[in-house]
């Protein structure tokens, strides 16, 4: 089919388009996409959390540095050891020392605790008998055979109702360097807990120590991620599960794990001084959603730009499409109908005859002496002429009545639902209309006849038996003498 060709083609134009451009816009708001989420992502896992760690580690460095001091002062001071040696006389004087120390530098306890009698001093009074193979006592053990002057611990305070205390545990030694004791002070974890919360607040992350075999140590007050609790493994804590397969056993680095399908981004460092893991943790859902929402918008321009410019392609294809069809089937001189356009008209008409059985005529005309014409008044007098003729047929004709070029002065007119009297009317009415009429060119009136063969359609003629008939007829009037009608005799 003729006409199956240029829609395909529109067809498959607009769907090239529509990948070239669908496809184009997709790989830009994705490659734009991915690149934020990249460097969303760098900037979490290289700054955000190592700064957060960094600043949390700083604060318990700061926070533990006065209490290792003043710890060490105590091990070193001359009271202490000169009333260890002097046999731990008057227990009220160590008492008041400790509560002296305690109460300056506002720690939550501070202790001593003799080698040669295992008693546990603190500002109260005697606390305990320290006991080897007690299971709250064996922090002391450890320090006396560890070879660093001192340690920190987290513990609990046994004096504080089992409050956990950071404790610096110093060696005390005579001077003879005999180790005698150790001594030290505690402190609340309550300025890190503060400074847990205000991170987790703040920043949206969540912030917790893990110890060295898993457990969540220390949290912020209002707990740990996914409310776990201290002293619970990070795989016992519901959600965490992806996490404890990445970390069976904390370690040092930047780790991403998801968590009930939401990624998180975690950095976790070792802090010797606590012998912990400080977890710093950030979900990735909040970063990345105003990304997301930028990707859906895009998207959305996209889709709706790609839809604006195959509608507007296509309506524009579709008209000039029209355009050209109209040209190619109208000859531009008249404009009227040329061939091309003729026989699509034609043919339907011949088939509409038939089937409803009424009458059709051709009338085929061609003018007299055309030639002569452009000879002496030149080619474009006779376009003038040729004009001026097709308007004046156009005229005679009825809305239903086919009209065509036939050739360069030739002209075919098809007349639906009309028997040969009538045709033969128009034709006559033609004839004297031409004779009569006076086509100006630039000024010369020039004057034209034609003759006219008619044929009337026969029950089995074809388009082109019909005009072969007619031009017969019209080679019958130029023979006999021209500007005449002449009729198609055979039955
Ligand atoms: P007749 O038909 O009466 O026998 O004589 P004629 O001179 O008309 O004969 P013929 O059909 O041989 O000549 C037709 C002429 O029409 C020749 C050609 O140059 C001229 N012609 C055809 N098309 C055009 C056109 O578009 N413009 C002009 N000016 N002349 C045309
Ligand atoms: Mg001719
Ligand atoms: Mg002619």
């Amino acid at each position: 089919m003729p006409s199956a060709t240029p829609k395909t083609g529109q067809r498959s134009l607009v769907l090239l388009l529509l990948v070239v451009l669908g496809g184009g816009f997709l790989a830009t708001s994705l490659a734009s996409y991915y690149a934020a989420l990249e460097s969303i992502r760098s900037n979490i896992v290289n700054t955000e959390l190592p700064l957060t760690s960094d600043n949390v580690y700083s604060e318990i460095q700061k926070d533990l540095v006065r209490p290792v001091l003043i710890s060490s002062m105590m091990a070193r001071d001359t009271f202490v050891r000169d009333w260890v040696m002097n046999g731990e006389q008057d227990i009220e004087q160590m008492t008041r020392y400790l509560r002296e120390v305690q109460e300056h530098y506002g720690a939550v306890t501070s202790f001593f605790v003799s080698e040669k009698t295992h008693t546990y001093y603190q500002a109260k009074g005697v606390l305990k008998q320290v006991k080897q193979g007690e299971p709250r006592d064996t922090w002391y053990f450890r320090v006396r055979d560890m070879q660093a002057p001192y340690e920190i611990n987290v513990d609990v305070d046994m004096a504080n109702q089992d409050r956990l205390t950071f404790f610096i545990n110093y060696k005390v030694f005579d001077y003879q360097q005999r180790f005698i004791g150790a001594t030290g002070v505690g402190l609340t974890v309550d300025a890190v807990v503060q400074l847990i919360d205000d991170y987790q607040a703040r920043y949206q992350r969540s912030v917790y120590f893990v110890d060295s075999a898993g457990r969540i140590a220390l949290t912020g007050a209002t707990g740990g991620p996914l409310g776990a609790r201290v002293g619970q493994s990070l795989g016992d804590v519901p959600g965490l599960e992806d996490l404890e397969a990445k970390l069976p056993q904390p370690q040092s680095g930047h780790f991403e794990y998801r968590e009930r399908g939401r990624a998180h981004f975690l950095n976790v460092r070792f802090i010797p001084e606590l012998d912990w893991y400080l977890f710093v943790d950030k979900q990735e859902n909040g970063a990345v959603a105003g990304i997301r929402r930028s990707l859906y918008l895009n998207l959305l321009i996209c889709l709706l730009v790609t839809a604006l410019v195959l509608v507007l392609v296509s309506a524009s294809l579709r008209r000039y499409q029209k355009r050209i069809a109209a040209l190619a089937t109208t000859d531009s001189l008249t404009e009227l109908p040329n061939r091309r356009g003729f026989d699509l008209l034609a043919n339907q008409a011949i088939q509409e005859a038939r089937r409803n059985q009424s009458p059709l005529c051709a009338l085929l005309l061609d003018l007299d002496h055309f030639k002569q014409l452009n000879d002496s008044h030149g080619h474009l007098a006779g376009d003038t002429v040729l004009r001026g003729f097709a308007r004046q047929l156009g005229d005679n004709l009825r809305q239903s009545d086919i009209i065509c070029r036939w050739g360069g002065e030739e002209f075919i007119l098809l007349l639906k639902d009309t028997p040969p009297e009538q045709a033969r009317l128009l034709a006559e009415k033609i004839l004297q209309q031409t004779e009569q009429n006076r086509f100006d060119h630039n000024g010369t009136q020039l004057s034209i006849t034609t003759s006219i063969g008619l044929a009337e359609l026969h029950p089995d003629d074809a388009l082109d038996q019909l005009i072969a008939r007619a031009d017969r007829a019209l080679y019958r009037a130029k023979q006999t003498g021209r500007n005449r009608l002449c009729e198609d005799t055979a039955t």
